[in-house]
């Protein structure tokens, strides 16, 4: 089983933000972490049994815990779960708030691995963003990291951002790539309604219309170029592409995220958190008010058919360069692929999208590039 344990708070909103995640006051993230603590104990307590194979406490900006708060929540995990001497945890991180002393308490608390969000190296495109940091802050929190031990390290990035180039990507990946960061996350940005920059493209959109010239976001051709720039840099540098937004060192792809596409049980707590056990899908409250009244009530319960499973594990499974095992689908579900998907794979194969390798389906290059459009294939 995966675990997953968020802490929807950050120091500031970011402009293209629709995470759920706030700026709150330290009497109340003293008192989420507090019913954190209590769901975790009552949660592990009837999951007794299952094992943990990796830890993710993400965000929001899990490390603007203090200290204490985090060796706390560490601490209860290893103690209240049965977690794999060799699990992988990760923490989210934002570069500016880590200190010598957290990233002390990270190593003793057992975290091995850390999800930095940078997005970009340029300043200009980090203050577009909303981010609270500089470049220099991610240079010195990547050195304490180093420092601490911990050299499983993602750096999150972005392209097609406001204001950005092709040219001022490749200076970010350039940046990066001199690090030799285990792992790099690049994803487009997405535009989310309800967020500022939302209302910025619709800005955008209007004038387009009215035969103007879009100013704000890069134009179609550039983020091509980006996202082609994207794949060749990081081949050449090492990097397997080995998901379609998620690139690794050998032996460093992220274990909980190919835990999701696989097909694995996981458990999320704390404020919204999502999980999926024994083939029903379930969440927290999103209502921090309702969390900090102990209310931990699962919701949006969802039992999910034979036929739900199938198209879950089939199309995540496509997310990942190495595809779908046929075996594996068939031990999983005793029906074979091509019986279940008798239309949707040959006509896929058919328009070059998906390959079919004998053993294996996966993506073919041009399928990852339009990968919206197969997944959706499978969501009957
Ligand atoms: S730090 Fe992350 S979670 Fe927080 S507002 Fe920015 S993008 Fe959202």
């Amino acid at each position: 089983m995966e675990l997953y344990i968020h802490i929807p708070f950050c120091i500031r909103k970011c402009a293209y933000c629709d995470f759920l995640s706030a700026p709150a006051d330290a009497d109340t993230i003293a008192r989420y972490m507090e019913y954190l603590g209590k769901q975790l104990v009552q949660t592990a307590a009837s999951l007794r049994g299952k094992r943990v194979e990796t830890v993710f406490i993400g965000g929001g900006t899990p490390s603007i815990l203090r200290p204490e708060q985090l060796s706390r929540l560490l601490a209860a995990v290893w103690e209240h779960f049965t977690v794999d001497a060799g699990a992988e945890v990760t923490l989210e991180a934002n570069p500016g708030t880590l200190a010598r002393a957290k990233a002390q308490v990270l190593v003793s608390g057992g975290v091995n691995r850390v999800s930095l969000g940078l997005q970009s190296a340029d300043e200009k495109e980090l203050r577009l963003l909303g981010r609270v940091h500089t470049y220099r802050d991610f240079l010195r929190s990547y050195e304490i990291l180093r420092e601490a031990g911990i050299w499983n390290i993602n750096v999150d990035l972005m392209s097609a951002l406001p204001g950005q180039t092709v040219a001022s990507y490749e200076r970010t990946l350039q940046s990066v790539l001199a690090l030799h960061p285990a792992h790099i996350s690049a994803y487009s940005l997405m535009l989310e309604e309800g967020t500022p920059f939302f209302e910025q493209y619709r800005a955008d959109e209007r004038l387009r219309e009215s035969g103007g010239t879009p100013r704000w976001l890069p134009d179609e051709e550039s983020e091509r170029a980006m996202y082609e720039l994207t794949g060749t840099l990081l081949a050449e540098h090492g990097y397997e592409r080995y998901e379609i937004s998620n690139y690794a060192k050998k032996g460093f792809a992220c274990r909980h995220n190919i835990g999701y596409w696989t097909g694995k049980e996981y458990l999320g707590l704390g404020l919204g958190a999502s999980s999926y056990i024994g083939e029903t899908r379930f969440c927290n409250t999103a209502q921090l008010d309702e969390y900090l009244a102990g209310d931990f009530t699962p919701r949006d319960v969802q039992q999910l058919s034979k036929n739900d499973c199938m198209a879950e594990f089939f199309y995540l499974g496509l997310r990942m360069s190495a595809g779908v095992a046929k075996a594996d689908f068939t031990a999983r579900f005793g029906l074979r692929a091509e019986q279940v998907y008798a239309q949707e794979i040959p006509e896929l194969i058919e328009k070059g999208l998906l390959e079919d390798t004998g053993t294996r389906y996966r993506l073919t290059d041009y399928g990852r590039d339009v990968s919206n459009q197969v997944l959706w294939r499978f969501l009957k």
